[in-house]
This record gives C-alpha cells, sequence and structure tokens, in this order.
C-alpha cells in the first residue's frame, strides 16, 4: 500500500530489465525486458537461435554472463546464482528433458518433492502425478533412462511441478510429445498455474502458444521485436 493508501500492483514473479547475456565477448540477447506475473503463463516465440533458451537460462542465473537486472518477486538476484534462485521458487525444465537416469521414475519425482519441502511448500501426492501421466505411474520402479524421450518429457516436468515452483521455465514443453501427451502437459501446468504460478515457457509450436498462452514475446535475434496479449 502507497503512502496515500492507493494499492500498489504486485512485484512481478520474475522479470528482466535490459537484460544483455554474452557467450565470450558475443551478445546472445540484447537490452531484453520481461516480465510475468502469478497466473500467467507467457510464451516466448522466435527462430533458432533468437535466444530463447538463453533468456531461459538468464532468468534461472544458470547462464550468468550477463548485464542488466533479474528480480524474482521484486528482488534483485542478479548477483546470485541457480540454486539461490531455485530456493526462491525458480525451477527450469531445459531443453531435452534432463532427468538423472540411474534413478527410478518416483524417486526422480521424490527429488522434486524435497526441493518443494526447502521452498517451504506442500508437494502434491504422486498420485496425483499418475493422474496427469498414468504411464509415469505404471513405469514408477523404472530407472529413468530406460524412458522414451517423451516419458522423459513428461517426467521432467512432472518432477519440476512437484517441486511447486512459484515460478517455472520451460524450455521446449511439446518436444518429442504425440500431441495428446503434449495436451495432457500443458494442461497440467495450466491447472498448476491457476494455484499460484508463474510460467515463461519457449515454444515452437504454436497450436499449444495460441491454446494456453495467455501472452507471447517475439525474439528477434536477442531483442524482443514485440509482445502480443491473447484477445
Ligand atoms: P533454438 O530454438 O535453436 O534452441 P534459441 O532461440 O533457444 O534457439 P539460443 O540457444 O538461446 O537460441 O541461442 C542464441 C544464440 O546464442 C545463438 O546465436 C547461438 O548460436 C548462441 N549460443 C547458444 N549457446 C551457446 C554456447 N554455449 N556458446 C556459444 N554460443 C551459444
Amino acid at each position: 500500500m502507497s503512502a496515500d493508501g492507493v494499492r500498489e500492483p504486485a512485484a512481478a514473479a520474475i522479470a528482466c530489465a535490459g537484460l544483455t547475456s554474452y557467450y565470450g565477448q558475443a551478445p546472445a540477447l540484447r537490452g531484453v525486458d520481461v516480465a510475468v506475473h502469478t497466473d500467467e503463463i507467457v510464451a516466448v516465440l522466435g527462430h533458432n537461435g533468437a535466444g530463447k533458451s538463453t533468456l531461459l537460462r538468464s532468468l534461472a542465473r544458470v547462464h550468468r554472463a550477463v548485464d542488466g537486472a533479474v528480480t524474482v518477486s521484486g528482488r534483485e538476484v542478479t548477483a546470485e546464482g541457480a540454486s539461490s534462485v531455485a530456493r526462491l521458487g525458480v525451477s527450469l525444465v531445459r531443453e531435452g528433458a534432463p532427468v538423472f537416469g540411474d534413478l527410478t521414475v518416483e524417486e526422480n519425482l521424490l527429488l522434486g518433492a524435497r526441493l518443494a519441502r526447502v521452498r517451504g511448500r506442500q508437494a502434491p501426492d504422486l498420485d496425483e502425478v499418475w493422474t496427469w501421466f498414468a504411464v509415469l505411474g505404471e513405469r514408477r520402479s523404472t530407472r529413468a533412462g530406460l524412458l522414451s524421450g517423451g516419458q522423459r518429457q513428461m517426467l521432467a516436468i512432472s518432477t519440476a511441478l512437484v517441486s511447486r515452483p512459484t515460478v517455472l521455465l520451460v524450455d521446449e514443453p511439446s518436444a518429442g510429445l504425440a500431441p495428446a501427451m503434449a495436451e495432457t502437459v500443458f494442461t497440467a501446468i495450466r491447472q498448476l498455474c491457476a494455484t499460484g504460478m508463474a510460467v515463461l515457457l519457449a515454444e515452437q509450436n504454436m497450436r499449444w502458444v495460441s491454446d494456453f498462452a495467455t501472452r507471447t514475446y517475439h525474439l528477434e535475434t536477442g531483442t524482443i521485436a514485440g509482445s502480443v496479449t491473447a484477445a
């Protein structure tokens, strides 16, 4: 509340201002401003090499060669590392469905539940995960390294969702998934988004962007070329 009693707008769940990200001396992002609020699903669109992955990785502080500011719920985290930002509630699902291949499906998910506790949040029961993806329930005792690419993608996203992030950053959520499975992934993301989560995703498939995103940013060779809000 401001001094004159007017309610101030909530800080964005995650934002960056003037973000320039480098690989060596070469900037992959130049002066990018992005803000995502709780309950929003925002998509970043752009051609290959536009900088979508770099943006997600820079926000999660996995990529740290940056100028400009990154904030999480209004707190500047530009000087902080990935684990500190993860404790604050930011989860990144990188491209290629990273999972712990030597652990079972259930053990991967329990790591997500452990992170939820670190964040002081209640992890959903694993029975809920099996309602999203029955195949993961059937394969709960299987080593994750033996899953198909699509199943690994479901597991990577489920593990992130079980960790109850306040900000979910997902690189290409529909990659490797049949349309019915991608629909299930996006529906699960939307359900959890409505319980208090901000989502920023890089996605090439316009079908999912137009069905699920409330807003889009267009990245062109490292700069924001436009932003569109769904009608
Ligand atoms: P894609 O859809 O192909 O994944 P993208 O939009 O996610 O593309 P980025 O992967 O962020 O784009 O790449 C942005 C730019 O940074 C590209 O020019 C790319 O070649 C460069 N780049 C990305 N990763 C590295 C790296 N590890 N070292 C050097 N340059 C990199």
